[in-house]
């Protein structure tokens, strides 16, 4: 039994997967405040859901690829049967994570897509460092940035403390960093970590939920 926020099916809009049509199951609960954050609603919210309802629900979408998100996935521990259940079923799975909890026990098929919060999000002292040595080549670390401190501290996380092998991915939040400020900067430090805009916001910039 999980306790789902909501499952729906729209653009995927903050991955390297950007731009593909996606299942989101959305689980309940988190444990950060985030002062970007745009699902508070998904703090409390939610139906408590048998794993083979939310399979059967993502199923009836025929789409290939789900990401499990929340709030944060990890806080409930039926997320690592239901993201094995899809794997094996031959779906492409991502798991959005805030970077506050060991990832070590998630099976190795799962795409994670490890945040780690800068400061301007108020929550970048919660996070788990060691999650950084568990990411592979297929995995993504992420950055969402709200200022240029936030920019020049990430910068020198990468340079520090990121591996090797995953895809960096640096995000602008909506309305505070303007995506060509984020681009001279990543131009002119020549980072090389991939500039992803938070493609649902532009494609519904009204809606709040869904997306
Ligand atoms: S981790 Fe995600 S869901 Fe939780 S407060 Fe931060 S932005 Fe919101």
């Amino acid at each position: 039994m999980l306790k789902v926020n909501e499952i729906f099916k729209s653009i995927q809009g903050e991955s390297s997967y950007a731009g593909l049509p996606c299942v989101f199951v959305r689980l309940t609960g988190c444990n950060l405040r985030c002062s970007y954050c745009d699902t508070e609603y998904a703090f409390e919210e939610g139906e408590d859901l048998a794993l083979e309802e939310i399979i059967r629900q993502v199923e009836k979408y025929n789409c290939p690829l789900i990401e499990i998100t929340g709030g944060e996935p990890l806080l409930q521990p039926g997320v690592f049967q239901l993201a094995e259940e899809l794997l094996d079923r031959g779906f492409r799975v991502l798991l959005e994570t805030n970077g506050s909890i060991d990832i070590s026990a998630l099976d190795g098929r799962i795409i994670k897509v490890l945040d780690v919060k800068c400061p301007g999000s108020g929550e970048s002292k919660k996070m788990r460092w060691d999650n950084l040595n568990q990411v592979g080549p297929d995995d993504e670390v992420k950055f969402v940035i709200s200022s240029k401190e936030d920019y020049d501290w990430a910068k020198d996380v990468i340079e520090k403390r990121v591996p090797d092998g995953p895809k960096v991915l640096m995000a602008p939040v909506f309305g505070r960093v303007e995506l060509a400020d984020l681009s001279e900067w990543i131009l002119r430090d020549n980072l090389r970590v991939r500039l992803q805009p938070q493609l649902q916001k532009i494609i519904w910039p009204e809606k709040e939920r869904g997306v």
